[in-house]
């Protein structure tokens, strides 16, 4: 039996429907879904017994059943051919048609969306089913949760979908009629490459647009570091490779945008010790920024989709831990102070953070802006009675991503990334598969246990993310280290050559 979505993966990939259908991997969610979106709706539209409500293995004989006998379905499943689909909540009208409303757990459901609402359309067209109205339900991003959850403010009942700037200028209505189309044909593709022996890996914009594709690793060998499928922010790598080039040494300087981050890739592929570092670049960085005492800072926190305490937006996020390396002088024995804590902790995170940061020198993290800088300024706007002591660490911040996201220092191991995972491996023995948590979302899974767990399991998992989160802070000294001796040993070259 196929799904809307199986549809959509075929559509994007016949490699990647293939794989799905013979090895499925499991979806696991970045985000906590702490509330259930089909029972919120419920209250939303006053949906009260009687009413149908369709089970996951349904094959579709039930709910047209329930079509005559009930005027309101919720996740019906309905089967045409192979296909089955899901409708989460049909109503039906005084003429005996329906109103079908979708519903979505961002704030914003995209244009796109409406390819897969007119494939829905298609199904129940096809079984005769009558649609009246077609509306999305989704969350209303400006809700700010105080006391209990208020489904009429935090979801919005909408006739639009939105585009790329987040504006709703086209009707769902309209958008369906251009998108419909005869299924059948689709459905006729499917089932021919599902049931072929071998479907070939064709690299597209589809393999790494966004999250990298599950399979990727199943698909391509990895590239040696200089091939130019590592070069960053190339729009013609895959062509270029396609014409045969498949080194950076080698490169079609006329297909390459030219950045200053390509530049240094090629330096690198092209120098015999594979780097290539800007030292006047990096002297300044490290002398006109970087003060002792220094900071090492990193955050963990989950994500929830629905506000789960006062204060808190659709998608806001809970920091639960922190880690922090202090290093007073160059090379000084390291001093480390930690926080964990659970449920709604922001306040004690705040108050144990401002008591322990020391009050003068940099705060090293790690990709900034992003992260941990966001993360302090959500959390003054959350409580704003430490606004300026929060603004002030924040104005403290260096980021250690930057010589590498600038391109000023690149070594070709890099190979086009520059993740702090990444980069400990190149510059020390370090490597956080030695650890029982090695990934930040397995720290937000582990936290999320803790909640429920007793009070041996808590000490075991808090161990666990204790380990991980320092592991973080530990492994920006390594970089950091890592950056300082390449600058002392490039300075000195560049004194001896001179
Ligand atoms: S890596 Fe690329 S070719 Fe392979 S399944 Fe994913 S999208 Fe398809």
């Amino acid at each position: 039996m196929y799904h809307i979505s199986d549809i959509k993966k075929f559509e994007r990939c016949e490699k990647y429907f293939w794989l799905y259908t013979h090895q499925p991997v499991k979806y696991s969610p970045f985000v906590y879904h702490n509330e259930n979106m089909t029972e919120l709706c419920k209250k939303l539209l006053s949906i009260n017994e009687p009413y149908f409500e369709g089970q996951a293995n349904d094959e579709g004989e039930k709910a047209l059943q329930a079509i005559s006998e009930y005027s309101c379905l919720v996740n019906a499943r309905f089967v045409y051919q192979d296909l089955r689909i899901k409708i989460p909540f049909l109503i039906k009208q005084d003429d005996h048609s329906f109103d079908v409303y979708f519903t979505y757990t961002s704030c914003y459901p995209k244009e796109g969306e409406a390819q897969s609402i007119a494939d829905h359309m298609y199904v129940l067209k096809q079984l005769q089913i009558p649609v009246h109205h077609i509306y999305a339900i989704h969350l209303n991003a400006q809700y700010v949760r105080q006391g209990d959850l208020d489904v009429h403010e935090l979801l919005i009942i909408d006739t639009y979908l939105f585009n790329h700037k987040n504006k709703a200028h086209q009707k769902i209505e309209e958008l369906v009629d251009t998108c419909s189309r005869n299924l059948d044909e689709v459905l006729v593709r499917m089932r021919e490459v599902q049931q072929v022996e071998h479907v070939e890996s064709k690299r597209t914009t589809m393999c790494t647009r966004g999250l990298k594709c599950p399979y990727f690793e199943k698909c391509f060998e990895t590239p040696s570091p200089t091939s130019v499928l590592n070069l960053v922010q190339s729009a013609g790598k895959l062509e270029m490779q396609e014409a045969g080039i498949q080194d950076m040494r080698d490169v079609d300087l006329a297909k390459l945008e030219g950045t200053r981050h390509q530049y240094a890739q090629i330096m690198a592929a092209k120098c015999f010790d594979g780097i290539y570092f800007d030292t006047f670049a990096m002297y300044s960085w490290v002398h006109d920024n970087i003060q002792y005492p220094i900071s090492y800072l990193d955050f963990e926190w989950e994500t929830y989709v629905y506000p789960p305490y006062d204060g808190m937006k659709p998608y806001d996020v809970l920091t639960f831990q922190y880690s922090l390396h202090i290093e007073k002088e160059h090379g000084a024995e390291l001093e480390h102070k930690q926080f964990l804590g659970k449920q709604d902790c922001r306040e004690a995170f705040i108050q144990h953070l401002l008591a322990n940061i020391p009050e003068t020198g940099t705060i090293m993290v790690f990709n900034m802006e992003g992260a941990e800088k966001l993360r302090l300024m959500q959390l003054s706007e959350q409580f704003p009675q430490y606004r300026e002591q929060l603004v002030a660490v924040c104005d403290r911040m260096i980021d250690l991503s930057l010589p590498f996201s600038t391109g000023n220092v690149y070594l070709k191991e890099m190979a086009g990334m520059y993740s702090l995972k990444k980069l400990v491996t190149i510059f020390s023995d370090y490597r956080y598969s030695d650890l029982d948590i090695s990934y930040g979302m397995d720290a937000v899974k582990n936290w999320r246990m803790l909640a429920h767990s007793d009070d041996e399991q808590s000490k075991e998992i808090e161990q666990h993310l204790f380990e991980y989160c320092a592991m973080d802070t530990y492994a920006m000294v390594l970089v950091y280290h890592g950056i300082l001796d390449l600058l002392n040993e490039k300075s000195k070259n560049l004194y001896s050559s001179s």
